[in-house]
């Protein structure tokens, strides 16, 4: 079974709810109504439903033979969520979110977003169920993800651009959470990654644990035996917990959680909270987070959007202290280098955020035997970092 968090919200130390006054009815009737949901048939049965028809649900699981080069003996599988309909993981979680709030009465849904990724996620599935969004999105952030903008705005979505504090995902997250203590009896909040005041961190889990779920099947029906490895990119970590959760109790499986190094974990231009980072509070609940001394937190630093974030959900704290999982971190141009190396050796572009899971397990393949099964989670496509990496203009060089 799956780790479930005390009635407090804690995974041992971490998590709780570290919100204004004015959010904890907001949050307990969230819970109430998520339990419930939870319990009911009918409502994993709509869930799964949506994920087969409109995600295109289940992902495949990829023999990467190419990828890896002639010196590694152990095998890797690619979990395909880059074939997700909007390409990543982060549609299993809104089309999650959705369908609750539907079932709670819910008639908007609020989402912020740094990158746009999770602000694109949230406006497809308010399009595809009839949901006005407002997306809240830092005003530099705005102008940096302008396409990413664009699409939120095709879908129907009204995006709103904060422009106080550093005008970025810290930012637009305090002004979203102000706008639903203010609307909070007819909107529904929509949190992208297993953080945020609980239950949000378990949830978000449950709606992504369908990777895990799935990886697991398919591993056993196709190689009759678990995964020796199972590798992940964190973020805030919701396609590793999702990843990992299928695997909590298999004690054989070896859970690796790969967080963005940036230049370097002592460099000071880092994503990496557990590497690098201590604990505090940050966006609801305690974790892992990059803070000064004084508990400021910290400009983070990324080659990946989707890494840049100075926190990781609780639930990873907790699997870190507890050992449970391992964590590494992986730099900018490691990552940069396995992207082009997936690319010219598997035909396949993965988003930047994945290919740090993939410079990892390349690492770790040369390490391991020809019985060691390595499974690598793809969490998302390389489309969307196409242009960044045209304008790096470096490519390196891989051997056909
Ligand atoms: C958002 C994103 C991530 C990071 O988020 P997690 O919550 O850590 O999974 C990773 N990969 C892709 C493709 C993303 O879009």
């Amino acid at each position: 079974m799956p780790i479930e968090p005390d009635a407090r919200g804690y995974f041992g130390a971490f998590g709780g709810r570290f919100v204004p006054e004015v959010l904890v009815a907001a949050l307990d009737e969230l819970e109430g109504a998520m339990g419930d949901a939870f319990a009911d048939d009918a409502f994993w049965s709509g869930y799964r439903e949506a994920l087969r028809d409109f995600v295109g649900r289940p992902s495949a699981l990829y023999p990467a033979r190419r990828f890896l080069g002639e010196d590694a003996s152990a095998p890797l599988l690619l979990k395909r969520e880059d074939t997700n309909h909007t390409g990543a993981h982060k549609i299993n979680n809104t089309v999650g979110q959705a369908l609750l709030a539907m079932r709670m009465g819910k008639r908007r849904l609020i989402a912020e977003t740094g990158a746009g990724q999770h602000g694109v996620a949230t406006a497809t599935v308010g399009a595809k169920f009839g949901l006005p969004v407002d997306v809240y999105m830092g005003a530099l952030d705005v102008e940096r993800q302008a396409l990413n903008v664009y699409i939120m705005q095709l879908l129907g979505a009204t995006v709103h651009p904060v422009s106080g504090g550093t005008k970025t995902l810290k930012d637009a997250t305090n002004e979203a959470f102000r706008v639903w203590a203010a609307q909070v009896e007819e909107s529904f909040y929509v949190i992208g990654s297993v953080v945020g005041a609980h239950p949000y961190p378990f949830m978000v889990r449950e709606f992504q644990k369908v990777i895990g779920e799935e990886t697991r099947a398919q591993c056993l029906e196709r190689y009759g035996r678990l995964p020796s490895d199972v590798i992940a990119c964190v973020g805030g970590g919701s396609n590793a917990m999702g990843m990992f959760s299928a695997f909590i109790d298999d004690a054989d499986v070896r859970l690796w959680g790969v967080e963005a190094a940036g230049e370097g974990l002592t460099s000071g231009k880092t994503a990496a909270a557990l590497g690098a980072g201590s604990v505090g509070v940050l966006h609801g609940s305690r974790s892992y987070l990059l803070q000064s001394d004084r508990g400021q937190v910290i400009e983070t630093h990324s080659i990946s959007a989707g890494l840049d974030y100075p926190g990781v959900g609780p639930e990873h704290a907790y699997l870190k202290d507890s050992g449970r999982a391992t964590y590494v971190a992986v730099t900018d141009g490691e990552a940069l280098a396995a992207f082009h190396e997936c690319a010219r050796r598997e035909g396949i572009l993965p988003a930047l955020e994945s290919a740090h899971a993939l410079a990892f397990a390349k690492k770790l393949a040369a390490d391991r035997g020809p019985d060691a099964l390595i499974v690598a989670n793809l969490s998302g496509r390389g489309d969307k970092d196409i242009a960044q990496i045209r304008a790096l203009g470096e490519r390196s060089e891989v051997p056909r």
